[in-house]
């Protein structure tokens, strides 16, 4: 018997940290693999911010930080959040954690009571619905289809509201899609909300900053939701910061002094050296992000442009982050060598094995028939992994 408790037992392992490690351990055999996998900036964090955490390291700031975050850091927030968004949130409504997947975590904790529903438009990012699952709370998934961008409506959101429902998670720009959401949708999402006075609404805006279309845009403008959003974002992305695990979370007052409640018991705090690089992040030169960002709007055209190439493949052009998410359903059925691919998760295993291309099956988004490609790479690692795929798909018959 297995003793570990059935709150893990049940658990789904991370599905992106999983295929990131299984191409890992193929290269480490010495296999020339790709990985498309995970989701992180391939550049190193800016030399400003890296100086920044170098500087408090010598200067000793070692010591256990305050639970919250330091003032500094809730005070940069508050004032990205003036600047870059115009919204106005106090340092005592922001808590800083341990990478935005803590704050999500945190804020979860803090709203689900056993059996509350959190409705979940799908594809969706791998981590939500096991967070509601340790919560223990209730799934609820609504489907964003391809034709649609993957985007819900507010109709549909409306609809699966019950007497249950506690939470709405939304994610714009979207990890696994892209997709995005326009102030005039999300102004409709925003009245479904405001005639359903029970419901919150969790916004992660990790990708706010891998914006192709033009300015960001919050659920958290609508003043008359204001008290019921709760935005998660974080310095991972924006900043090439993955490994500083560096988050946070805005929302009311009360649910922040939860969360600081929570971390106290579970992490104290997020680590000091890498919170003063973050205030340098959010205060320093922002010429950074825009110099990033040139560089995902050039290898989104070049894989676009490359996967339209590739026969059997039905796209939706990201208007985000920094992955693509084909539907390859027209793939299943189709064998090689006596392999046959039912599914997301054996085509990503032959795609692995046959083309040494790591990708992220697109059942653990929550949406079987589409698989993930994470385009945050060299263009040349793009050329040479679209033309790997080509190939690949041309050998199933
Ligand atoms: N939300 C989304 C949609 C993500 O893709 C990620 C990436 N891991 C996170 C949250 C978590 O970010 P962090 O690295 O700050 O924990
Ligand atoms: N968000 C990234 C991804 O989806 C990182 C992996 C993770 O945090 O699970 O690949």
């Amino acid at each position: 018997m297995n003793p570990v408790s059935k709150r893990i037992a049940n658990l789904s392992p991370s599905a992106t940290m999983a295929m990131n490690q299984a191409t890992k351990d193929l290269k480490a055999k010495g296999v020339d693999v790709i990985n498309l996998s995970v989701g992180e900036p391939d550049f190193n964090t800016p030399d400003h911010i890296k100086a920044a955490g170098m500087k408090a390291i010598e200067e000793n700031v070692s010591f256990y930080p305050p639970a919250p975050g330091f003032p500094e850091l809730r005070k940069a927030i508050a004032n990205k959040f003036k600047r870059e968004n115009n919204l106005d949130y106090k340092p005592e409504e922001i808590v800083v954690s341990v990478g935005a997947k803590n704050s999500l975590a945190n804020v979860l904790l803090c709203l689900i009571d056993p059996d509350d529903e959190v409705i979940i438009p799908t594809p969706y990012w791998v981590t939500y619905a096991e967070l509601v699952k340790l919560a223990e709370g209730t799934n609820v998934f609504i489907r964003g289809a391809i034709g649609n961008d993957f985007k819900v409506t507010a109709k549909q959101i409306e609809e699966a509201i019950t007497p249950k429902t506690k939470a709405l998670l939304l994610c714009s720009p979207s990890n696994p899609s892209g997709s995005f959401y326009s102030k005039e949708e999300l102004a409709e999402i925003a009245a479904v909300l405001e005639r359903n006075p029970r419901v919150f609404v969790v916004t992660d805006e990790i990708y706010e900053h891998i914006n192709f279309v033009g300015k960001h845009e919050s659920i958290g403008q609508f003043e008359s939701i204001r008290d019921r959003v709760v935005i998660i974002n974080g310095v991972s992305k924006a900043y090439a910061m993955t490994g500083w695990r560096i988050g946070y979370s805005a929302s009311p007052e009360w649910l922040a002094k939860a969360c600081i409640k929570l971390q106290g018991q579970l992490i104290t705090g997020a680590t000091t050296n890498a919170q003063i690089a973050a205030i340098e992040a959010l205060n320093g030169d922002q010429s950074c992000v825009r110099e990033m960002l040139v560089a995902f709007k050039r290898r989104k055209k070049l894989i676009i442009d490359l996967l339209k190439d590739i026969p059997g493949l039905e796209l939706s052009v990201p208007e985000g982050a920094f992955y693509v998410f084909p539907k390859i359903d027209s793939y299943f059925g189709k064998s090689y060598k006596g392999r046959t691919i039912h599914s997301s998760n054996d085509f990503c295993m032959y795609l692995l094995e046959e083309a040494h291309i790591g990708t992220v099956p697109g059942e653990a988004f929550g949406e079987p028939t589409c698989f993930r490609i994470s385009f945050a790479t060299s263009d040349d690692k793009i050329i040479e992994a679209m033309k790997r795929l080509k190939d690949a798909l041309a050998r199933l018959n």
